[in-house]
């Protein structure tokens, strides 16, 4: 019988680190140490190889130009194998996962990013679990097909669509949440997969996209904001795009000289986008009297996208749109999961929605 074939990516992390006896500071070290310390993965009955970034990162150091080397791995792996499993820091962990699921397009094999709280070397380590489960993950299939065709996060017994996931704890072991999505799946003694809240193989050929636009700013509102510093980050050089994070369900001060502020930038050209500061629920544009005046003035609002699939939504929506029409409809679809479309304010009623500029790539779903 054929193994299963999984490709383990080691990017760095604590799941990979030792502690350096002379500053005590946590440092990456050498990914074959980390095959050492789980013998257990020899009794997987599959073929499992890997990958390393070199030098492998903290990754509080990730960036556009690791996910494009993360991305070059998987596309170069991607037909011959069943799945990959990317070790990974737990810090932008979720950055990551909602990177790859947009740049990867029609996606019909499980990617599965885990980590470790504490080091893979200490004795009451949470990496073995969480890697041994993550391959298993990786490599289950149902009827020929993906049980998880998607790009998710296991960590400490829960999987979660990675587009949904947020690094809500820096020192509990259960690190994650999926505020606004169910988990896809839980690992007790069987790995229980939800199979309604996972995203359908697809049988379209998958296509990976390199290019993400990085020229986005953010303002984080909060009462007593200084409207000169307002004012500073809305004139910031070359940017393209602003994220406000807002109160609530997307609320912000109604004060004239903000709004006025905003609406300048925008008719100039700036996209600016409404992320709710809240972990739950979602941005509603116009529920209150402290949102409407911005869906007046063409903010597009993130609904329950995290912060995360926000911004990186936003560099690879950017990357590949020009105009405030379609950047707009792209950002307030669901591409791959990331949000829940009843949950859209319809602003782009009045548009075209299947239109789009002729000088404009199309979306790939
Ligand atoms: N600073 C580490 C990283 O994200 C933290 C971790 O792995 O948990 O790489």
């Amino acid at each position: 019988m054929n193994r299963r074939k999984v490709k383990i990516i080691y990017t760095g992390g604590t799941i990979g680190m030792v502690r350096d006896y002379e500053d005590g500071g946590l440092r990456p070290f050498d990914f074959d140490n980390l095959l050492k310390q789980i013998p257990e993965l020899n009794e997987f009955k599959l073929e499992l190889t890997s990958a390393k970034l070199d030098p492998p990162i903290d990754s509080s150091n990730m960036n556009p130009e690791v996910w494009k080397k993360l991305l070059k791995i998987i596309a170069d792996n991607y037909d011959e194998m069943d799945g990959f499993v990317i070790l990974h820091g737990t810090d932008t962990m979720a950055y990551t996962a909602s990177a790859l699921s947009f740049m990867i397009r029609n996606q019909s094999k499980p990617i599965i990013l885990t980590g470790s709280q504490l080091p893979i070397d200490t004795i009451r380590t949470d990496g073995k679990e969480n890697i041994i489960t993550a391959i298993e993950i990786a490599s289950s299939y149902y009827r020929g097909k993906a049980r998880v065709p998607e790009v998710a996060v296991y960590f400490e017994y829960f999987l979660h669509r990675g587009n949904r996931t947020t690094k809500y704890s820096s020192d509990h072991f259960d690190a994650f949440k999926s505020p606004n999505y169910p988990v896809l799946a839980e690992a007790n003694i069987d790995i229980k997969y939800k199979r309604h809240a996972l995203l359908k193989p697809s049988d379209d050929k998958t296509t990976f996209h390199y290019s993400l636009c990085g020229e986005i700013t953010v303002l984080k509102m909060y009462p007593g904001i200084s409207p000169k510093i307002v004012k500073h980050v809305l004139a910031t050089p070359d940017a393209k795009a602003i994220i406000i994070e807002t109160f609530g369900s997307g609320n912000t001060i109604t004060d004239s000289w903000f709004i006025e502020a905003l609406k300048k930038r925008i008719d100039k050209g700036l996209i600016v986008l409404n992320v709710s500061q809240c972990m739950q629920g979602s941005v509603k544009q116009g529920l209150y009297e402290t949102s409407e005046k911005l869906k007046e003035i063409g903010v597009i609002s993130a609904g329950d996208m995290t912060f995360e699939a926000s911004i990186t939504k936003l560099m690879f929506v950017m990357d590949r749109f020009s105009s405030l029409k379609s950047i707009r409809r792209e950002m307030e679809r669901d591409i791959n999961g990331e949000r829940s479309i009843d949950e859209v304010e319809f602003n782009c009623l009045d548009m075209d929605i299947q239109s789009m500029d002729s000088s404009e790539t199309g979306s790939q779903k």
